[in-house]
């Protein structure tokens, strides 16, 4: 079907708030790059986002689910079919009685974090400087100073992207492992999540937070957009370590550069492309195995 007639199909669909092509996808990632979506929709109800899902199905159109975009880096040749941000499904609801956080998919996880401590509950702290959704952080299994979603998360609800059947999972069926989780194999829509937290000490949870928050400013190259920790962490070392101890520190390819305050961050310094971001990623990786032996994987995913 041409661009136009699915966009204008799209729109149609009740509760899908913006439809609009060629969209930037440089503004709607933390690296700050890469090129247009041919069609970028965001829906603000459940079911709008069922019946967008059923249509591109029918299409057979291409679409990526996006979060708040921190942990991928689109080619400068964009995305050929349709991105759906989730950023509009963000509803939090806490009860301080019983522990439970419920959050929609693309609700931030700094919010989250936020209300969790205005509750005074405990167990959210590690998040609350993770630049994600709750979804793209389930996805991830997102974790930060020895806390791990795994941890706190109790059930996740799923929406079967091929057949639009809505599933219930418990935290232990989400497989979670390191950055990893059963939805890296078998995707599905996060469209809700329940967390368990504990009653805690107010001032005990703010305190961390903050704790926390300085250690990310003092190591982390904040002031640069990235995609935070640009690989995973090999099997016994730090992979920070090993580009730092392989001289890649500062090294750059265009506009892209290894953070020189934190050697496991790939920064766009300077109005980077995508393609100079990669370049430089395939770089790290192919010096760290010459010099190092190890084969570092990366974390942000590059489509
Ligand atoms: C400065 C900085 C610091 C960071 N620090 C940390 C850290 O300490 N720990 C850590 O683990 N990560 C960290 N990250 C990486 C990133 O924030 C996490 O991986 C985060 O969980 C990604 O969430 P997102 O919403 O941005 O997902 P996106 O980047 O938008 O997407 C990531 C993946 O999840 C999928 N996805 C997103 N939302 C949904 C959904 N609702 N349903 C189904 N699939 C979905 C996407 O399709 C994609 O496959 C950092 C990033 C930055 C920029």
């Amino acid at each position: 079907m041409k661009t136009e007639a699915l966009a204008e199909k799209i729109g149609k669909i009740a509760g899908i708030s913006r439809i609009s092509q060629n969209e930037k996808l440089s503004g709607h990632t933390t690296f700050q790059a890469g090129g247009p979506a041919k069609l970028f929709a965001v829906p603000e109800e459940p079911d709008a986002l069922k019946e967008l899902l059923r249509l591109l199905a029918a299409e057979k159109e291409p679409f990526f689910i996006l979060g708040n975009g921190s942990n991928v880096l689109f080619r400068d040749e964009g995305f050929s079919g349709v991105v759906i941000s989730m950023k509009a499904l963000n509803r939090i609801t806490v009860d301080p009685d019983t522990g439970i956080l419920e959050a929609e998919g693309g609700a931030a996880l700094s919010t989250a974090a936020g209300q969790a401590a205005a509750a005074s509950l405990t167990g959210m702290e590690f998040a609350a400087g993770i630049p994600g959704t709750i979804g793209g952080a389930v996805v991830m299994n997102a974790g930060a100073y020895g806390g791990e979603m795994k941890h706190i998360v109790e059930e996740v609800t799923l929406l079967n992207e091929e057949t639009g059947e809505i599933m219930k999972k418990t935290g232990a069926e989400m497989q979670f492992g390191y950055r990893e989780s059963l939805l890296k194999r078998e995707p599905a829509v996060v469209l809700r999540v329940r967390l368990r937290l504990q009653a805690g000490d107010p001032e005990k949870i703010r305190e961390t937070m903050a704790e926390l928050s300085e250690k990310r400013r003092e190591k982390q190259p904040l002031e640069y957009p990235s995609a935070g920790s640009t690989f995973k962490r090999p099997e016994g070392y730090f992979a920070g370590k090993l580009i730092e101890d392989a001289g890649l520190k500062g090294f750059s390819v265009g506009g892209a550069s290894v953070s020189e305050k934190h050697a496991g961050f790939v920064i766009n310094r300077d109005h980077a492309t995508a393609s100079e971001l990669i370049t430089l990623i395939h770089e790290v990786q192919r010096i760290v195995l010459e010099k190092q032996g190890v084969l570092l994987e990366p974390e942000v995913l590059i489509l």
